[in-house]
Order: structure tokens, then C-alpha cells, then sequence
């Protein structure tokens, strides 16, 4: 049976690993410790202090931080604790490219790493029903389905940095789709419709999304543009996604929507607020 390691729980990797541990012994280490703590009086994880005592206590180890940066000197600071007993996951939202790169590093070691990032907000971590997308070796992937069951429904997506690729492109229309959804919203406003009555008709009608289903009447009519994922790190996904698309047509526009929004609001502002470009003009 795997005995987990967890580093990073913040508002996504402490769901997760609170999942994780309902069927496998979990180990967590957080930077800030007292949520280390709080982790384990609330959910029955244990804590850990030390992160280099991750790799001694489990065999899976899984990472949740904000990008590619953090990983990378995690994983420098426990590799030399690890040894080809075990597997690593990283949950983080990064960069196909350096996933490889990390990839091609630890294999030499016969360290299998993999590439799960996630889709699916706070909400859904906490239920349990995240969409988690697997990149990495097809025949180690079935040792860790189980695990990732815990908290996701898992697709596997082929090679290492497969799954950061297409939650990049998932992000960078997730986004798009909420400013498109916004401009069109705040255009019937200023012709004098209810953005709640025209809602109500777009979502029976062909030109709904999840924006228009959830995002807006749900996280920012009613929460008051609170849906859990800082508009910091939407950039960071819109980035990596147009580092594949390259030269953009549609998405044009959302690098410096997003700049501006950034400008405004902050790298902490949750990101539905790049709507308030539209709906507070
Ligand atoms: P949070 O900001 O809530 O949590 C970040 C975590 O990383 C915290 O545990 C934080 O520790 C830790 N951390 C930050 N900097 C460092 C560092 N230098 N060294 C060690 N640990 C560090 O982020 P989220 O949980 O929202 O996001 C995590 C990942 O999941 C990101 O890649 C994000 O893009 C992705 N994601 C987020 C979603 C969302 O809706 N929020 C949805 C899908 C994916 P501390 O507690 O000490 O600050």
C-alpha cells in the first residue's frame, strides 16, 4: 500500500491531500507549518516538520505550488532522499518544457515523475471531483490511478508535460470565454437589459458557457467575484498557453486584458475580477 507525501496546501493541495488520506496514510509538509498543523487536527494527515523527512515517511509524493519555480527547488531539496522506490506527482499548473526537463533528470535515477495537473477550482477539490490530466510512462501510470482516484476523475494524456500543455490551453479559454461572456453581458446592460434576465436566456440558448452557467451568476453576481484561483496564476497559465499557440488570432486580446486587470487589481485578486474591465467601465 503507498504511503503518501504531500507538499503545498493551499487552497487546491489541501483538499487533495484531505481526500488522498481518507483511503491512503498521508504525510504533509506545507512552507507555512502551522497549516501543517491545522491540516492534520482537522483532516487525520500527518505533518510533517522537516521536508526532507517527505521521501523517508512516503513513496508517492505530490506537489501543489504555485508554478514550476517552487517545484523545481523542492525537488532539489529532497532529491537526495529519494531513490528509485518512488514516484513523484506534480498537481502544479506549469510548463510542459521543464516537465520534460525534470522528467529526464530523475528517470536517470529510475525515479518515475508525472505531470497531473487539475482542473476544477476549490469547490470540486473538496468534493473530490476534480479533473485531474496525467502525463508520463503509460505502465508506471497504472500504479498511481488509484491515488488519483482519490480525488479527480483521471485521464492519461501520453507523454510527460502532456497534461500541463492542455491545462494551459483549458485556462487560457476558460478566461477568454468569461471576457467574452463580460464585453457581451455588459453591451445589453448599456442597452438597458438585466445581465440576470439576458443570463437566463443565453443559457437556454446556443451562446452559453461556463461562464455564463457558473462564473458570473454563481462566483460573481451572487459571491462577489469569489471563485478561489488568483488571477496571478491565470496568467501565468495564459502565458504558457501562448508560448504553444504562438501567433494568436482569437486570443489576441487576452495578454493585455490581463495585464491590465493585473495592474489594477493585483496578482492575488481572484481572477474572475479581469470581468470587472467590462462591467465596471
Ligand atoms: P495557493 O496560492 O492557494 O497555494 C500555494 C501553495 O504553495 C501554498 O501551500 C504555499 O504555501 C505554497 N508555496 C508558495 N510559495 C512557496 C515556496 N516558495 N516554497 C514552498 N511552498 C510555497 O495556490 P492554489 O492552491 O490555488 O494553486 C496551486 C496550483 O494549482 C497552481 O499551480 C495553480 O495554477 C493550480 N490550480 C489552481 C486552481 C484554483 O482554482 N485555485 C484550479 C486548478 C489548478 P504557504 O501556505 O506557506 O503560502
Amino acid at each position: 500500500m503507498s504511503k503518501i507525501g504531500f507538499i503545498g496546501l493551499g487552497r487546491m493541495g489541501s483538499s487533495i491531500a484531505y481526500n488522498i488520506n481518507k483511503k491512503f496514510k498521508t504525510f504533509v509538509w506545507n512552507r507555512t507549518l502551522e497549516k501543517s498543523k491545522q491540516h492534520s487536527t482537522k483532516y487525520g494527515t500527518n505533518y510533517i516538520e522537516n521536508i526532507i523527512d517527505i521521501p523517508k515517511q512516503s513513496n508517492v509524493i505530490f506537489f501543489c505550488l504555485p508554478t514550476r519555480l517552487e517545484v523545481e527547488k523542492t525537488i532539489n531539496l529532497i532529491k537526495p532522499y529519494l531513490n528509485k522506490s518512488h514516484i513523484l506527482i506534480d498537481c502544479t499548473s506549469s510548463d510542459a518544457i521543464s516537465q520534460k526537463i525534470i522528467y529526464n533528470e530523475l528517470i536517470k535515477d529510475n525515479i518515475y515523475y508525472f505531470d497531473a495537473p487539475v482542473s476544477g477550482g476549490p469547490e470540486k477539490a473538496y468534493n473530490g471531483t476534480l479533473t485531474s490530466m496525467v502525463g508520463g510512462n503509460s505502465e508506471k501510470y497504472k500504479e498511481i490511478e488509484e491515488i488519483l482516484k482519490t480525488f479527480s476523475k483521471p485521464i492519461y494524456v501520453g507523454e510527460i508535460g502532456n497534461g500541463c500543455a492542455i491545462k494551459s490551453i483549458n485556462n487560457i479559454l476558460n478566461v477568454s470565454h468569461l471576457c467574452l461572456a463580460s464585453e457581451a453581458l455588459s453591451a445589453l446592460e448599456n442597452y438597458g437589459i438585466d445581465k440576470k434576465l439576458a443570463l437566463e436566456v443565453i443559457n437556454r440558448s446556443s451562446g452559453r458557457s461556463l461562464s455564463t452557467q457558473e462564473r458570473i451568476p454563481i462566483h460573481i453576481i451572487e459571491k462577489n467575484y469569489n471563485y478561489g484561483f488568483a488571477l496571478g496564476l491565470m496568467n501565468k497559465d495564459v502565458q504558457l498557453a501562448l508560448k504553444l499557440i504562438k501567433n494568436p488570432i482569437m486570443f489576441s486580446n487576452i495578454s493585455s486584458l490581463l495585464k491590465e486587470s493585473l495592474d489594477k487589481y493585483g496578482n492575488d485578486a481572484d481572477y474572475t475580477e479581469i470581468a470587472k474591465l467590462f462591467f465596471e467601465k
